[in-house]
């Protein structure tokens, strides 16, 4: 049901799109001159001077340390107009930066503040590279009069990565959840069988049992993950490095909200209650976020992800109430992830649709229902990349030839000399060894093979995504700071 809803969707996007291009190119000529303030002249392309230290490949698939890195030489770099500091750490003590860009000499206190946070989602790195892009096209093009206009009305809290822990762990295997120990095999030792790369090609696979003969496929009796079995139970990779947790189905707000009587009405949360974490707000990164959205004086916000290519607005428990007065600034959010859509469409050449987050798949306790439902917050989902291939702009993917998946058989004779295993010593999760006509097909899929590089024309995302932050940006009211009317924080 969701695919198909997806499909209309962006089917309506693209005949209005082609359908009404030149009336929609009219009608923004010739209300410019009204709509549009003042200070917004054309937005400048990649800056033409780049400091030293700052030379950033927006291709590349760049570690923490190294964003890192990048960040405090924006910071270094451009005193005047940024400070950076750490809003909380992660289970294994990695920093949250903030990047907070504004001009400093006219002060912060009339000024709207706009949050883009990124990478809640370990493996979801393009994210990530999106909320760098902007940050660093802010900086570096700040003597240019558009971006000058930005910096004299707005303050912008740039969070590129909410989940560095996981983001880290995805250049082992794609991780969306934190790094909070768990003991999944429970033998008292928490990711006592970390996922490792045993067979030398740089990817971790998922391993199948089988014959030489069969013809591979993820329909064969799956066996376990690579791992040269650390905890030696004979379970391959039965305690991986991941937490279990998906942090945006964690805030305060509305946590896991479903039970016997929205079990058949709707199925808010009844795909994550069992990855919500044991209550709100449990996980640090999350306590860190909640406490900064709750000091910072913040108009609007975007949380960037990937695996779609959308921009979602609350509400993600249930759908639009016009009689609820809490749903008082939906009509508003929906009408400028409509216009971000259409400008991530615009810039990439690629296909975006928008929607309320609870029509695409209903959750609970996501980041932009916490923003907007306990903080009054204008929040959007911005999701950024959908790797593959359709030929078709309504299917709204990348386009972008992902690597084929490749199969590797191991027979037990392989798995002796070749991998130093013992086959007569493994099992599967059930505890079923191999037959004696058994071995193991390894299975490395095109994510997989993905863990250490950007998608192609990842530099391209990360415009369109600044395009879409900077219109959500100019849908906000500036230059009488808090005061907006029919809005207060
Ligand atoms: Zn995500």
């Amino acid at each position: 049901m969701k695919r198909n809803l997806k499909r209309v969707l962006c089917l309506c996007l693209t005949l209005a799109m082609a359908c009404g291009a030149s009336l929609m190119s009219a009608s923004a000529v010739e209300g410019a001159e009204a709509e549009v303030p003042a200070f917004i002249a054309s937005r400048p392309d990649d800056p033409a001077v780049i400091p030293e230290g700052l030379e950033i490949d927006w291709n590349h698939r760049y570690t923490y340390a190294e964003l890192e890195g990048q960040l405090k030489a924006m910071a270094k770099k451009f005193p005047g107009i940024t400070e950076l500091y750490s809003i909380g750490t992660t289970w294994q003590e990695r920093d949250l930066w903030c990047l907070e860009i504004t001009n400093e000499r006219t002060g912060k206190d009339n000024k709207t503040g706009i949050g883009v946070f990124a990478n809640i989602h370990g493996g979801e790195r393009e994210s990530a590279s999106s909320a760098m892009y902007t940050a660093w096209w802010l900086t570096l093009n700040s003597g240019d009069d558009y971006v000058k206009g930005l910096l004299d009305k707005y303050v912008i809290y740039v969070i590129p990565v909410i989940n560095p822990d996981g983001y880290e762990q995805s250049f082992i295997n794609n991780n969306r959840p934190n790094l909070r120990p768990r003991d999944l095999n429970g033998d008292g030792v928490p990711f006592s069988d970390p996922y490792t790369d045993i067979n030398g090609d740089g990817y971790i696979a998922t391993l199948y049992r089988g014959k030489a003969d069969d013809t591979p496929s993820t329909k064969l009796a799956r066996f376990g993950m690579e791992s040269p079995d650390w905890d030696k139970n004979g379970k391959l990779g039965d305690d991986p490095r991941s937490s279990g947790i998906d942090m945006n189905r964690t805030f305060n707000y509305q946590w896991n909200r479903f039970d016997i009587e929205t079990v058949d009405t709707q199925v808010v949360g009844n795909n994550s209650w069992s990855s919500a974490g044991a209550g709100p707000a449990t996980e640090p990164e999350i306590q860190a976020v909640q406490d900064f959205l709750y000091a910072t004086p913040m108009h609007a916000m975007t949380t960037l992800h990937t695996g779609i290519q959308c921009v979602l607005y609350p509400w993600c428990y249930r759908t639009y109430d016009a009689d609820n007065p809490k749903d008082g600034e939906i009509p508003f959010m929906a009408e400028t992830a409509e216009k971000m859509a259409k400008q991530f469409q615009a810039t990439t050449g690629r296909g975006f649709y928008w929607k309320s987050s609870y029509e695409d798949y209903p959750t609970s306790a996501e980041m932009i229902d916490y923003a907007y439902g306990r903080l009054n917050i204008h929040a959007y989902t911005i999701e950024v990349y959908n790797g593959g291939t359709s030929g078709n702009i309504e299917d709204c993917k990348w386009e972008n030839k992902l690597p084929e998946p490749t199969w590797v058989f191991y027979s037990q004779e392989d798995i002796r000399t070749k991998l130093g295993l013992d086959p007569a010593a493994l099992t599967d999760a059930d505890g079923s060894p191999l037959a004696e006509d058994e071995g193991l097909w390894f299975y490395t899929s095109s994510v997989a093979q993905m863990v250490d590089k950007a998608p192609d024309d990842q530099a391209t995302m990360v415009k369109g995504a600044r395009d879409a932050i900077l219109t959500m940006i100019e849908s906000e009211p500036h230059g009488q700071g808090a005061v907006v009317p029919r809005y207060k924080k």
